[in-house]
């Protein structure tokens, strides 16, 4: 056996080689004849010259083998019911799906926008895309019209699939007047709406725009759609996330590449077998529920369970029903479920046969010692693998890779730099590297970015290159913008952002975005948002505005109606995601002399820290009027 630190080693000192050798986990059409084109940094081409096809992959290629098995399981707690899609069934769906997209007009390169909950149909529209080379753009259900305008607008898709209603916790929530709304106020109007039509709630249709699924999928009932072959470096879909700019980026996937890093993690990493099941207990919304809810099992072959619902209801055992029912074997969520299943029964856990669950893989915010503790124990010491990645890699930077050889997890810990990442700990100030054990940096991948990756910004190379790359002599690095540190066993930890983002239950959010929505309230001459550390969430948004008419500062009534309006403004324009815990109103902010706001000893005053150095700070009062506020009495 390959012990992993050869195996890391040959990923990078013998890169074409190795990810030659990747390759071969899924099915060319034509295969590649340049591994890596990394002639023009940082842009990697992978697998040059080979086509593909990610639905092909996904679906197509198990109908020789696994027609009848289970594909896809869904699940839905909130309307009560439950369905199998076997590989043939699914094949079906994506067809017919693809035949409608095609009948309004859709081609090879075009933008499809997915607003959907957490219905198979938004699996059959992520593959129906992808079979015919249009790029899916999923906006997360949770989002209100003003991001979801924002990102209509930077992704011109042709089509935008939709539902009349999301639903959570028995309650129905309404997409339509959303998106309605989000379209009218975009300056790009697709010129046609898919609409599932789950009977939730009535919808208006508009005429000549709206379609329904119901009625395209009966006149393709019997559509064969071939899967369109692209170039592996072909785009496959752009996600948007947050920075620390207002505007969300979309980030670019390619095809070949995503599928091969796709393939090699479920082997090296996940350790599942074709035939399994996955659960993934994300969302479609997120970087995680496109890697792991749909295209890494079904390209290995595995059954994926999609739930919708919360993993409290109809009580805390459900999440764990699921997996004695379906056989589980591979779990993948994240440690603010956790800790929310933490406070339910614990005989929830002891219920149920949960002998076929091999791992539980957390990610997506640190995972603190007693949650790991407690998950670990409940499960009787499964191993419990905390990985650490981001919406531009597409999968695992750090973590366990247990496929290639066992090692133990350190608490606190997601692990070593995964096969294909050349890692460095960056001095922020010098830029320089820092190579001796447990020195804090920012954690900074040298390029070429390995498969999977992002490509680039959508429609925007520069701020690609400008957001994410630096030069230290004779390379280019990306950052991460998280400060970690390396022990001496090549184990890394995390320790928070450097940029203005903040971790909300797992939901990345600019507190710049948050920001420009308050500001957006007539009242609100200025305000700061920051992250302050929460005991279930890991992170909440905090706001400190400034107002114009100052004259209520001494009315308690008057300022909670006040916050009550900036937080439905919030609501209106990001959705709740977005929502922070409170929103207080001060006579000015803290801020250096030359004028820049200090979020930082903001957000240490709102912790109970010691906020450092404040000499740069104009005026002092203004960070007491803060800690008055926030300091129980
Ligand atoms: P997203 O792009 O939404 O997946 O958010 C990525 C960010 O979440 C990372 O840059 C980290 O700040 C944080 N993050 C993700 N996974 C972990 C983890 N396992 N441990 C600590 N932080 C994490």
């Amino acid at each position: 056996m390959t012990s992993y630190a050869d195996f890391h080693r040959r990923s990078i000192e013998d890169r074409d080689a190795f990810w030659a050798e990747q390759a071969r986990l899924i099915d060319w059409q034509t295969p590649p004849q340049t591994i890596c084109d990394y002639s023009q940094p940082p842009f990697a081409r992978w697998f040059v010259g080979g086509r593909t096809n990610l639905c092909h992959n996904a679906v197509d290629r198990h109908l020789k083998d696994r027609a009848d098995q289970p594909a896809l399981i869904w699940v839905s707690t909130e309307t009560d019911q439950e369905r199998v899609y076997s590989f043939r069934d699914l094949h079906a769906e994506v067809q017919r799906m693809a035949a409608a997209l095609r009948e309004l007009g859709v081609k090879k390169g075009d933008r499809v926008l997915i607003y959907m909950p957490m219905i198979a149909e938004a699996a059959f529209a992520m593959l129906a895309c992808t079979r015919i080379g249009a790029l899916h753009s999923v906006v997360f259900g949770g989002f209100a019209s003003g991001s979801l305008a924002s990102r209509i607008e930077d992704a011109e898709p042709v089509v935008v699939v939709s539902a009349d209603a999301g639903s959570r916790g028995g309650k129905a929530i309404a997409y339509k007047p959303l998106l309605d709304e989000a379209i009218e106020l975009s300056r790009h109007k697709p010129s046609s709406v898919l609409l599932v039509d789950r009977g939730l709630v009535p919808m208006n249709l508009v005429a000549g725009r709206d379609q329904l699924w119901a009625t395209l999928r009966e006149r393709h009932l019997n559509a064969q759609v071939p899967c369109e072959w692209v170039d592996s470096t072909h785009p496959s879909y752009t996600l948007y996330t947050s920075g620390t700019t207002g505007k969300p980026k979309g980030v670019q996937r390619d095809t070949g590449g995503y599928a091969v890093a796709l393939a090699a993690s479920m082997k090296h990493i996940f350790c599942g077998n074709p035939g399994e099941t996955y659960f993934s207990t994300s969302d479609i919304g997120w970087v995680v529920g496109h890697s792991y809810i749909i295209y890494g099992p079904l390209i290995h072959g595995m059954a994926t369970l999609m739930y919708e619902g919360l993993p409290t209801r109809p009580d805390g055992g459900i999440w764990w029903r699921l997996v004695e029912k379906y056989k589980v074997t591979v779990m993948f969520s994240a440690p603010t479920a956790i800790r929310v299943l933490k406070k339910q029964d614990p005989a929830h856990l002891t219920r149920h046969d949960l002998s076929s669950l091999r791992s539980l893989f957390l990610a997506g915010e640190p995972l603190d010692e007693p949650t790991a503790q407690w998950i670990s124990g409940a499960l009787k010491d499964k191993p419990i693998i905390d990985n650490y990645w981001q919406t531009e890699t597409g999968w695992p930077i750090l973590t366990i890779c247990n496929g290639v050889e066992r090692a133990p997890s350190k608490f606190g810990s997601p692990g070593k730099a995964v096969y294909g990442y050349d890692i460095k700990l960056l001095d922020d100030q010098t830029g320089q590297e820092l190579t001796a054990p447990n020195q804090k940096g920012v954690i900074a991948i040298e390029g070429p970015l390995p498969p999977g990756c992002m490509q680039t910004v959508w429609r925007d190379d520069a701020r690609f290159v400008s957001t994410y790359w630096s030069s230290v002599p004779n390379r280019m690095v990306y950052s991460t913008f998280d400060w970690g540190i390396r022990d001496e066993d090549g184990y890394f930890f995390i320790l928070g952002r450097t940029d203005d983002v903040i971790n909300v239950a797992g939901h990345r959010l600019g507190t710049r975005e948050i920001e420009e929505a308050i500001a957006s309230h007539p009242n609100v001459a200025e305000v700061a948002v920051v992250g302050v550390a929460d005991q279930l969430k890991g992170q909440v948004a905090m706001a400190f505005a400034v107002l114009k008419d100052a004259s209520i500062l001494g009315d308690q009534a008057a300022l909670l109606k006040l916050e009550g309006e900036v937080m439905k403004i919030v609501d209106g324009n990001l959705g709740a995601v977005a929502r922070p815990a409170r929103v207080r109103f001060v006579h000015v902010l803290p801020k250096t002399r030359s004028g820049k706001v200090l979020r930082r000893a903001v957000q240490a005053v709102c912790e109970g820290r010691d906020p450092g150095d404040l000499t740069t700070m104009e005026d002092p009062a203004a960070l007491q009027q803060i800690r008055d506020m926030v300091t129980p009495a």
